[in-house]
């Protein structure tokens, strides 16, 4: 039983968006939503980077898989979102089923139903990141995946690596199928040797194994998608492919538009990242990871269905609908362009992640704050959040009046002083 969202507030247009997970992805969605007049209730720890750039009494104070806390969020919001999709989708089902109880002022309760968008169905698909991509081979729209097959538990995993070795050869990726982040779930097998510490390492998690993809470039492309209340999909809208830096499985540099690569080749993962969303349901922005191969054909990676690192560029680079403003608009199922163009025509994201010490980034932040040019804007965003190694803190966006090659030779300082604090 909870606090029922205000349905005055509601009325005059002013809906609350309940959101599970209160991480830097939710801090950047409420800056997005201030301006709108929007309310985010965020279900999370009390101090948490979201919490800490919007104040609303509706807040809820726990974890996004706790289910008696999501019941408590959807009593109190108008639409459920996600930012994460690490959650417990069996409450979001029942949710959707049933509804939740509200008390209403007089003492008398109702059933509340508020909207979850994406849809829990998408959310539990792409929890497990093996059936995620056998969903995407099993549709109709022809989409490439990396060959994988799925890892026995127990006595029988070594068989299975054995089996993935015949199939793959070496190297090959061993994967945690749910839960994992930033590469924190991925282990490359080069060779009979790296067995063993597999096991040590993942041993306990489910498992599967993936074709070592050796790509020339990898991609990202948000996609924004709409659909009717009914569920029918209406319209896939996608911003423009960019090129993702992973060092150590990390994401550290983000490039719009993509270095050195056909122009035709970026419009393919567009239509491709489109497609691959178009098999998903419910409305949001969603993330589609793409490897390009040395043939320039492309391999669909992953997706993550919400904001993700590789669109923060679009708060400075598409400022009239950021993947952020995207993601209230497609919930709320407000207008969304039907193109989505930069108004700048380059753009380097920069990841600020903790370096060695607990003070390693404050001279990046500094260079940030004291660079002004008039061929390069600097945009700063720190996250609240207390450094620790190689954790995702902040990041820097540059944009440019040129070619990508251009920035990148103005932004040479910055990218020195990103790689230094990795080493
Ligand atoms: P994220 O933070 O993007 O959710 P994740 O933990 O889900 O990361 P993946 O996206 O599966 O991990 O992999 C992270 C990175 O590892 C990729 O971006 C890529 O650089 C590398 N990688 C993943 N799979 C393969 C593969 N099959 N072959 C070669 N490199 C790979
Ligand atoms: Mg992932
Ligand atoms: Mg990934």
């Amino acid at each position: 039983m909870g606090l029922k969202p205000e349905s005055d507030d509601t009325m005059a247009g002013n809906p609350v968006i309940g959101l599970l997970g209160g991480g830097q992805l939710g801090r950047m969605l409420c800056e997005a939503a201030n301006p709108l007049g929007i309310d985010i209730a965020i279900l999370d720890d009390k101090n948490a980077p979201a919490k800490q750039a919007h104040n609303t009494h509706r807040h809820v104070t726990g974890s996004f898989k706790d289910p008696l806390k999501i019941r408590d969020l959807a009593a109190r919001s108008d639409y459920l979102s996600v930012e994460i999709e690490h959650v417990d989708t069996e409450v979001l089902e029942d949710i959707e089923e049933n509804g939740v109880e509200v008390e209403l002022a007089d003492g008398s309760t109702v059933t509340h139903r508020p909207p979850i968008h994406p849809s829990w169905k998408t959310i539990r698909l792409i929890q497990d990141k093996y059936l995620q991509k056998e969903h995407f081979r099993a549709s109709e729209k022809e989409i490439p995946i990396a060959d994988q097959i799925a890892v026995e538990s127990g006595d029988a995993t070594l068989d299975s690596f054995k089996e993935a070795a015949e199939k793959f050869g070496f190297p090959f990726m061993l994967k945690a199928r749910k839960g994992s982040y930033d590469g924190r779930g991925n282990f490359k097998i080069a060779s009979e040797d790296d067995f063993e510490p597999a096991i040590q390492a993942l041993g306990k998690l489910p498992l599967y194994a993936e074709k070592w993809a050796t790509f020339v470039k990898e991609l990202a492309v948000m996609v924004i998608r709409t659909e009717d209340d009914e569920g029918n999909l209406r319209n896939c809208v996608a911003y423009p492919a960019v090129e993702t830096v992973h060092e150590d499985s990390v994401c550290t540099k983000v490039y719009m538009p993509p270095r050195k690569i056909a122009e035709s080749i970026c419009e393919e993962a567009r239509e491709l990242a489109c497609a691959v969303v178009s098999t998903l349901w419910g409305r949001g922005v969603f993330a589609v990871e793409m490897f390009v191969l040395e043939d320039d054909s492309l391999v669909v990676n992953e997706v993550a269905p919400r904001p993700h690192n590789s669109g923060h560029y679009t708060i400075e680079a598409v400022p009239y609908m950021s993947q952020f403003k995207a993601q209230i608009h497609a919930v709320l199922d407000l207008a969304i362009p039907d193109k989505l163009t930069p108004r700048v025509p380059s753009s380097i994201m920069l990841n600020i992640l903790g370096g060695a010490t607990p003070n390693s980034h404050h001279q990046l932040a500094r260079l940030a704050r004291t660079t002004y040019s008039d061929d390069m804007d600097v945009y700063l965003h720190l996250y609240g959040k207390e450094s620790k190694p190689g954790r995702k803190i902040g990041h820097i966006t540059l944009t440019g009046f040129a070619s990508v090659e251009e920035l990148e030779e103005l932004a040479k300082p910055f990218i020195k002083l990103v790689d230094e604090m990795r080493e």
